[in-house]
């Protein structure tokens, strides 16, 4: 509800009532095991470790943290059910996966609390986005199981076997939905693990799964930290890894599985530059800026972290900008009027402190709107840094907070040069009246995805991925298929 607070509607400031979404129909346990061969089983060195609400910083149950051996367990569990996962037509492995995107949509709201519990961010956006997508892979690769030879014609694909999957943390059930469907419907077993200081949408993924009836041993779940992707990456009886996660331990998987006969595609970091032309539509424009920074507390890879402003109407963006980002609310994820939540970890909001400092001291001009933020837990007030130019750090370095440089520019060439000057390659946004231009723009800039007139769009049908050291492989579409067939 609005209150009021001055007779004069004239003067009438409006505040928003707290509106929390309700946790009491989710159901957490106090522990949860890993899920291997189709079995909730305790971890073999009996270690488990705590799942913290990055929003108070207090522990919300604890989770099963997976050895080698356990590894090794769930990749014999996986290489067994190949046999006869790969034997079945692809209608019956697709009513299974269709069956887990319809068990998804009916438990959509339990899971929305839970992601936004365990990772922080906002409920509008667990429940609108995260959620609805996870199904919808679900439900769109259910639908391809069957149709492969369309897919590949006169190539007779045939799955590769036992498939390794590392996600991170700042889109979990998202995640393991881009991993698992694809995997699922050209024949593949699953070990997938989820990120440490997210495993929770995962480990009730683990349980829909299990509801689905799937054979024991297709899909197995396995929790830990970065050791237990390590044992994952390094056995020698997976025939792929599928990882998505930082372009430094993209680098590592990359040389671990050099020389041998795995399989890879890597999803790395990225920092996209969004690109305003002064014949954009400014005040969708600066929608689009607030959307492709603030999303997700700006833990997205595909962020609009670099903003190039057309000189000519930079004065007028920045402040439109910084009158929306005043408008910005920021506190508990929950709550259905939060536009931003709280940052993931102790650690990532370290990392953006770090940033944010490096930025000042680089001679930068910051500007964060008065807010208040919440006493305990980890939040950062949305963030712009002017006056920056290519060398500095802020540009260069991926952040993955809500952190947005601003330069301006005054012809294309320009800024296709900025835009492509960064050692990433994953997305782009240009704004502007022109479909010519965006034509033009959409062949220079080495991105995977370019969004023209909106950011951060979107849809199981389309394909996302990068260049350079946003890493190789799709994922979404037609060709997230390609990376889990070989062809004889
Ligand atoms: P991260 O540190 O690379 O971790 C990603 C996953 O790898 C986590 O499950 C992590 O476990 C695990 N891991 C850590 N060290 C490992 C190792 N040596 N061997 C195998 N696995 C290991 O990345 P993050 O901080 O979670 O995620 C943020 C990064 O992901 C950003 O750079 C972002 O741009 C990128 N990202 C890319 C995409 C894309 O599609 N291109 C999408 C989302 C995110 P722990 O959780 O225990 O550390
Ligand atoms: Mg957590």
């Amino acid at each position: 509800m609005h209150k009021v607070k001055n007779k004069d509607v004239f003067k009438v400031s409006w505040t928003y009532d707290k509106a929390p979404e309700s946790t009491d129909h989710i159901q957490i346990k106090k522990q949860y095991d890993l899920y291997i061969d189709g079995k909730f089983t305790k971890p073999i060195k009996g270690k488990y470790f705590d799942t913290i609400n990055p929003s108070d910083n207090k522990k919300i149950t604890s989770v099963a943290e997976a050895s080698d051996k356990d590894v090794d367990k769930a990749v014999k569990a996986a290489r067994k059910a190949f046999k006869s996962w790969s034997a079945l037509t692809g209608k019956e492995r697709g009513k299974y996966i269709f069956r887990i995107a319809r068990l998804i949509q009916e438990r959509a709201r339990e899971f929305a609390v839970i992601e936004s519990l365990d990772g922080g961010k906002p409920i509008r956006e667990s429940r609108d986005i995260d959620i609805p997508l996870a199904a919808n892979h679900f439900f769109y690769y259910a639908g391809w199981a069957d149709k492969l030879t369309y897919a590949f014609p006169n190539r007779n694909p045939k799955p590769l076997g036992v498939v390794g999957q590392i996600i991170p943390w700042n889109f979990p059930l998202l995640m393991a939905s881009w991993k698992i469907a694809p995997a699922l419907a050209t024949g593949n077993t699953v070990v997938l693990k989820p990120a440490e200081t997210t495993p929770l949408t995962a480990l009730k993924l683990a349980e829909i799964i299990h509801e689905s009836g799937i054979p024991k041993g297709v899909v197995n779940i396995i929790t830990g930290a970065g050791e237990t992707g390590a044992a994952i990456v390094n056995h020698p009886d997976i025939d792929k890894i599928a990882f998505t996660g930082s372009t430094g331990v993209g680098k590592y998987i990359l040389n671990a599985t050099a020389g041998t006969h795995k399989k890879l595609t890597l999803e790395l970091g990225g920092k996209g530059a969004n690109i305003i032309f002064e014949d954009a539509a400014i005040d969708q424009a600066v929608e689009g800026i607030v959307n492709a920074i603030f999303f997700n507390q700006g833990h997205v890879c595909c962020a609009g972290s670099r903003l190039f402003v057309q000189e000519s109407v930079a004065d007028l963006v920045i402040k439109k900008l910084k009158d929306r980002m005043k408008r910005l609310i920021i506190g508990d994820p929950l709550d259905k009027n939060t536009d931003i939540g709280a940052i993931n970890s102790k650690k990532q909001l370290q990392t953006i402190e770090k940033y944010i400092k490096i930025g000042i001291n680089e001679g930068s001009e910051i500007y964060q709107p008065k807010c208040k933020l919440p006493k305990h837990g980890n939040w950062c007030a949305p963030t712009l840094f002017l006056n920056v130019s290519q060398s500095h750090r802020i540009v260069q370095e991926e952040i993955f907070g809500p952190v947005l440089t601003v330069q301006t520019f005054r012809t294309i060439d320009e800024v296709i040069e900025k835009a492509n000057n960064t050692p990433y390659g994953l997305s782009a946004g240009v704004w502007t009246d022109k479909g010519s231009k965006i034509f033009h723009l959409t062949q220079k800039l080495d991105a995977g995805i370019v969004w023209a007139n909106t950011f951060n769009k979107f849809d199981p049908t389309s394909p996302f991925g990068g260049y350079k050291e946003s890493g190789f492989g799709r994922e979404g579409g037609l060709h997230g298929l390609k990376p889990y067939v070989k062809f004889e």
